[in-house]
């Protein structure tokens, strides 16, 4: 329905997402491809890859694979308008319980791992004319989640990195920008409510203690994505999208 929408705003456009076989990334995949773009999947698997991508196999915590996958992708599909840095991964636990090896593993993937996919991308993005990088950060960069302390802090340094590439690369008409979701009812979040005694319960706890009463939806973030990631917008850099209810911006906090 929103392909309908924007009719085919990304027509003649490739995009890359990372961590685009499941969740919020197949969510951007699929509105991608509604849009008209040609899209390209860069995870560590590409079995659930959307069929109609290009699927590469790629670990955005190694600066060979992400340099290798990203050439592959420019190859095949004539080059690259659009990153969709959205690999990421959940860790638990304060200061006190999270160890050496985890923040090192966590924040290579989470913000490192951005970086490098950027590098490599940059010399395309340069070419293109309606280029755009979108990093998904998420709530827990503002909202002091507490055993969230690792987390936090990638996806606040998500942000801090989402204003200094927006800076350093406006002047060649690429643009950086994040969004900042909420509970969002991906795999990762049926995992972990999986885990618990009572599945059920849990999730009815969860979507209660929301703002707005619900889980946010993957789709809900794909369409603030996508306006990020737009040509129909040439003009906005360096920010983040919100898209949790009000939990940040009106410092709703959970109940
Ligand atoms: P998910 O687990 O459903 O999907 C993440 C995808 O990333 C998977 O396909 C996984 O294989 C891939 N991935 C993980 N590590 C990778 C690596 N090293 N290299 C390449 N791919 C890798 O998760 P999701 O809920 O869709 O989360 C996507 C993003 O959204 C993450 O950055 C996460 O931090 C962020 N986020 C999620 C929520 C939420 O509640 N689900 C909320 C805020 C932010």
């Amino acid at each position: 329905m929103n392909g309908q929408v924007h009719s085919m705003e990304f027509s003649g456009l490739v995009a890359v997402v990372t961590g685009g076989a499941s969740g919020i990334g197949a969510s951007v995949v699929q509105r991608l491809l509604d849009g008209g773009a040609r899209v390209a999947v860069l995870d560590l698997r590409i079995d659930t890859a959307h069929p109609d991508t290009f699927a590469v196999e790629a670990d955005v915590s190694d600066l060979a694979s992400v340099q290798k996958a990203i050439d592959a992708v420019a190859a095949e599909l004539g080059g690259i308008d659009i990153v969709v840095n959205n690999a990421g991964i959940g860790a638990q636990g304060s200061v006190e319980t999270v160890d050496e090896a985890e923040w090192a593993r966590v924040l290579s993937i989470n913000v490192t791992g951005m970086a490098r996919v950027a590098s490599a991308a940059l010399p395309y993005l340069r070419r293109s004319g309606a280029a755009a990088i979108v990093n998904t950060s998420s709530v827990a960069a503002t909202a002091g989640l507490p055993a969230r302390a690792l987390y936090s802090a990638s996806k606040g340094a998500v942000l801090a990195l989402t204003r200094a590439m927006a800076a350093d690369h406006i002047r060649e008409g690429i643009r950086v920008n994040a969004v900042n979701p909420g509970t969002a009812d991906t795999p990762w979040v049926s995992r972990l409510l999986d885990s618990a005694d009572d599945p059920g319960a849990e999730r009815a706890a969860l979507n209660a203690r929301q703002p707005h009463g619900r889980l946010v939806d993957p789709n809900e973030v794909a369409e603030a994505i996508a306006y990020l990631a737009s040509p129909r917008n040439r003009s906005t850099t360096g920010t983040s999208i919100a898209v949790d209810g009000g939990m940040q911006e009106l410092r709703l906090r959970p109940v």
